[in-house]
């Protein structure tokens, strides 16, 4: 358990550490330098704020939110000043300062920048961006931004410009008609071009409830699902590590307590490349068996957690657990996933499963998952379809 502890802890402390070295870097204040490149929102030009720093081109925030005031992409900032936070709402109107879309006149311009300290919310969620202060403003990677929320960002290297939400640069594709008021497709999911390293995939193993929120409970049986659910989640977790994957646990002790939301939060934040969270099943009446997996919604006619899902139950039965069909759950508005982790894997384009591989009521299961063998044979199988759908995914040789 401990050789676990300190893998986990040492890709935070590397999180950490990247964050850090940032700070250090603009403590004494950075040379930025005026970029005078033409920035067009939905090809219109506009008069932004930005600074080459270390390389980087920085925008103003309140210059973004200005531009984008009157597009589909708009967001409100609120600043707190005790708490040093900002806090970004997508989908708001932007209340102007008045000081917006104004940038300092000349051709050599040279300001200091400050490493920003400001803490940053986007709708409620703590997101972590690199950012600067010039003259009490707060500055971003307009890349970042555009990720973060949502915005279209390319950089238009032949003409020197920047396009936001503009026109499209590819001409060999079928310009789309520009229906600015429309709410956006989803994007497609990034096709793999390059084959990757297994070691630049960030797989997110979710070991299901614990500490206090113990899941099911079969006394008779000894069974508590919270901890069967960490035994094999771990097991997952180190075959991934073996394999050269980069894994990230949501839990990290037997008992340890984390909450739905913080799991949630977590994935927001780090974006792994895939989620897969580890449960075990039961039923008021005790009466049903067999593997479970639950899938995300959006790929309920095909996609990747689909094709994940139908992995994991090819190895399942393997193994010899029967499989019922793929679990496919609408929240109550119809609108996204019912399952907490799905929902959030699917706000940030993450491919996630949840896997019930057994009901720990019912006695034609429990059978299955109440010896140690029984739980490495099925960490296995989870292994091998999760390894079998990354390789076909990102073209690992
Ligand atoms: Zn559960």
């Amino acid at each position: 358990m401990a050789k676990k502890w300190r893998k986990t802890k040492w890709v935070l402390l590397l999180f950490a550490l990247f964050t850090a070295l940032g700070l250090c870097s603009g403590a004494a204040g950075l040379k930025a330098q005026l970029n005078n490149m033409p920035v067009l929102v939905q090809d219109e030009a506009i008069a932004v704020e930005a600074y080459n720093i270390n390389d980087y081109n920085y925008f103003k925030l309140r210059d973004i939110a200005e531009a984008l005031k009157s597009t589909s992409k708009s967001f409100e900032i609120q600043y707190n000043n005790t708490t040093n936070a900002i806090y970004i709402s997508t989908g708001q109107a932007y209340t102007s300062l008045g000081t917006e879309l104004s940038p300092p006149q000349g051709t050599n311009t040279i300001k200091q920048a400050v490493n920003s300290r400001a803490a940053l919310y986007i709708d409620g969620v703590g997101v972590e961006l690199s950012a600067y202060n010039i003259d009490d403003y707060t500055y971003y990677k307009l890349q970042d931004l555009g990720q973060a929320l949502d915005f279209r960002v390319e950089y238009d290297n032949d003409n020197r410009r920047v396009l936001i939400e503009s026109t499209p640069l590819d001409t060999d594709q079928p310009e789309q008609p520009t229906t600015p008021e429309q709410p956006e497709e989803p994007e497609e999911p990034e096709e793999p071009e390059e084959p990757k390293e297994p070691g630049d995939l960030v797989i997110m193993v979710d070991p299901g409830h614990g500490g206090t929120d113990t899941g099911t409970i079969n006394e008779e049986q000894g069974l508590t699902e919270s901890l069967v659910n960490y035994d094999v989640a771990m097991q997952l977790g180190d075959m991934l590590e073996q394999a050269g994957y980069t894994v990230i646990y949501t839990r990290e002790g037997r008992d340890e307590t984390i909450s739905l939301t913080d799991r949630m939060n977590l994935i927001r934040q780090v974006r792994p490349d895939l989620v897969i969270s580890v449960h075990h099943n039961a039923t008021t009446n005790h009466n049903a068996s067999g593997a479970e997996v639950l899938a995300q919604v959006a790929d309920k006619e095909g996609g990747p957690s689909t094709e994940l899902a139908e992995l994991i139950n090819a190895e399942y039965e393997k193994i010899g657990q029967k499989v019922r069909p793929i679990v496919y759950r609408l929240n109550s508005s119809q609108t996204a996933d019912y399952y907490g982790l799905l929902r959030a894997a699917a706000g940030v384009d993450v491919t996630a499963v949840i896997s019930e591989f057994a009901f720990l009521d019912n006695p034609e299961d429990w059978v299955k998952i109440d010896s140690p063998e029984d739980l490495q044979a099925e960490a296995e199988a989870l292994f091998r379809a999760v390894d079998t759908f990354l390789r076909n995914t990102y073209s690992i040789a």
